[in-house]
C-alpha cells in the first residue's frame, strides 16, 4: 500500500487527516482513537474498582495477608498474625451484603503498642500497599479539639482524602493510621490544665470518627480556606489502625501481673513471666491505667504489641526486606556500574552501634547514610567501579563525632 492511503482501521480517517498513525500487524490506529479508547479503559477500571478489593479478597486469606507481610517486615509475628486477622474480616465487613440477620459484623479497628522504631507505620504502609487503599498518617500531637490552636481531627479526613486524589468512595474504604495515640491520653495529675485540650478532648472527638459517621471534611483542611466547600465523608468503612510508645505502660503491666501473682495464683510468678518484654502480657485495663478512655479503647478492638528490635532483627532488617537497605544502595551503585558488596563483619559493627547508641531500626539507615555518602559522591565521577565495604572502612566513616550527631537527631 503506498504511504498516503494508510488509514485508521478504526474511523477511516487518512494518515494527513491524523497526528500520527501507530502500524499494528495489518492495522492502524490514529491518535484520536487512541485518546478515546484510553478514556473507555479508564472508564472501565473506575467501575470495577470496586470489585477489586472482593478479588483482592479471595486472593488473599490472612495466611497470604502474613505472607506479604513476611516479605517486609521481619519478626513482629504476633502481630502480623493479629493484623492479618483483622484486615482480612474488616474487608469481609465491607462486601458483606446486606441481609436480614441482625449480625452485624463490627469495624475492627486496631492498636498497635510498641516502642518507636519498631515497624508500626510500616505494618500500615505494608497492608495499605497490598490493599491497594489509600493511607493517611496522621500524628495524634498536632490534633486538637474544635476551636484551639492546632489540627481539628477532621483534618485526620482532609489528609485522607488527598492521599485518594479526592476520590471520595475511594476514600472511604481507605485506611487512616493515627501515629502517638498514647500523647493524648489523659494527663489528670496536671492541676495547672484547667481544660485538658491536647487530652481528653481529642479523645472524645476522636470517638465519633473511628466508630462510623458523617463527617463534613474541609477538602483543603484548617481554616485558612473559610469558603470551601465541605465533602461528606462517611467514616464507617474506614480502617483505623492507631499506635503509640506508650512508654512506662510496663510499669502497669507489672503492677498488673504482680498483683494477679499475689492474689490469685503463682502461675504469673517472675520465672515465667518474661521481664524484658512485658510489652507482650498488655490487655486493654492497661490502656485504661495509662489514660486512654475507655470509650477509645473500645472502639480499638483490636490490640497487639510490637516486640523489641534485638540484634539478630536489626541485622535482618539491614538485608533481607524486600526494599532493605541494603539492596537499595545496591541499586543506587548499580546504575553507575559500581559493583557495591558489604561484609559480613561491616553489617554486624553496623548494628553494634545501632544499638550502643539506641538508634533503633530508623539509625540504620542513617549510619548507612553516613558511611556510605563519601562513596556516593565519588564513585560515579571516578573509574573506579569496585566499592567493598569492611568493618575497617565502616569504622573509619563512623567517628564518634558522628555517632553523637545521629543521636542527636534520632
Ligand atoms: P514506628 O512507626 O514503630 O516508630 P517505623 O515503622 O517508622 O516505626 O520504622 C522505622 C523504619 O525502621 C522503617 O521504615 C523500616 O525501615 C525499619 N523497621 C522497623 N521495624 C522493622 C521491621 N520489623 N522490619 C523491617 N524494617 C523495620
Amino acid at each position: 500500500m503506498a504511504k498516503e492511503e494508510l488509514e485508521c482501521s478504526f474511523c477511516g480517517r487518512k494518515k494527513p487527516e491524523t497526528s500520527l498513525l501507530i502500524a499494528g500487524l495489518d492495522a492502524h490506529i490514529c491518535d484520536r482513537c487512541i485518546e478515546q479508547a484510553h478514556g473507555i479503559v479508564l472508564e472501565e477500571s473506575k467501575q470495577s474498582d470496586s470489585s477489586d478489593l472482593s478479588a483482592e479478597l479471595k486472593l488473599r486469606k490472612p495466611k497470604q495477608i502474613k505472607e506479604f507481610l513476611d516479605d517486609y517486615i521481619i519478626g513482629q509475628n504476633m502481630t502480623k498474625k493479629v493484623m492479618s486477622v483483622a484486615v482480612y474480616n474488616h474487608y469481609k465487613r465491607l462486601l458483606q451484603p446486606v441481609t436480614k440477620d441482625d449480625i452485624d459484623i463490627q469495624k475492627s479497628n486496631i492498636i498497635m503498642v510498641g516502642q518507636t522504631g519498631t515497624g508500626k507505620t510500616l505494618v500500615a504502609k505494608t497492608i495499605a500497599k497490598m490493599l491497594n487503599v489509600p493511607l493517611a498518617i496522621v500524628d495524634a500531637t498536632v490534633l486538637t479539639e474544635a476551636g484551639y490552636v492546632g489540627e481539628d481531627v477532621e483534618s485526620i479526613l482532609t489528609r485522607l482524602l488527598q492521599a485518594a486524589d479526592y476520590n471520595l468512595e475511594k476514600a472511604e474504604k481507605g485506611i487512616v493510621f493515627i501515629d502517638e495515640i498514647d500523647k493524648i491520653a489523659r494527663k489528670s495529675d496536671n492541676p495547672s490544665i484547667t481544660r485538658d485540650v491536647s487530652g481528653e478532648g481529642v479523645q472524645q472527638a476522636l470517638l465519633k470518627l473511628l466508630e462510623g459517621t458523617v463527617v463534613n471534611v474541609p477538602p483543603k483542611g484548617g481554616r485558612k480556606h473559610p469558603d470551601q466547600k465541605f465533602i461528606e465523608v462517611n467514616t464507617e468503612n474506614i480502617l483505623f489502625i492507631a499506635g503509640g510508645a506508650f512508654d512506662g505502660i510496663d510499669r502497669h503491666i507489672s503492677k498488673r501481673l504482680n498483683m494477679q501473682a499475689v492474689g490469685y495464683s503463682a502461675s504469673m510468678s517472675d520465672d515465667v513471666v518474661d521481664q524484658s518484654n512485658l510489652l507482650q502480657y498488655i490487655i486493654p485495663k492497661d490502656l485504661k491505667d495509662f489514660g486512654l478512655i475507655p470509650e477509645i479503647i473500645g472502639r480499638l478492638p483490636v490490640l497487639t504489641h510490637m516486640d523489641p528490635l534485638d540484634a539478630e532483627t536489626l541485622r535482618a532488617i539491614l538485608t533481607e526486606p524486600k526494599n532493605a537497605i541494603i539492596k537499595q544502595y545496591q541499586k543506587l551503585f548499580s546504575m553507575d556500574d559500581v559493583d557495591f558488596t558489604i561484609t559480613d563483619g561491616a553489617l554486624d559493627h553496623i548494628v553494634e552501634k545501632a544499638i550502643e547508641y539506641k538508634l533503633g531500626a530508623r539509625g540504620l539507615r542513617s549510619l548507612c547514610e553516613e558511611i556510605l555518602t563519601d562513596a556516593m559522591f565519588e564513585l560515579p565521577s571516578s573509574t573506579d567501579k569496585k566499592l567493598e565495604v569492611t568493618k575497617a572502612y565502616v569504622e573509619e566513616k563512623l567517628v564518634k563525632t558522628t555517632l553523637k550527631k545521629l543521636k542527636a537527631v534520632s
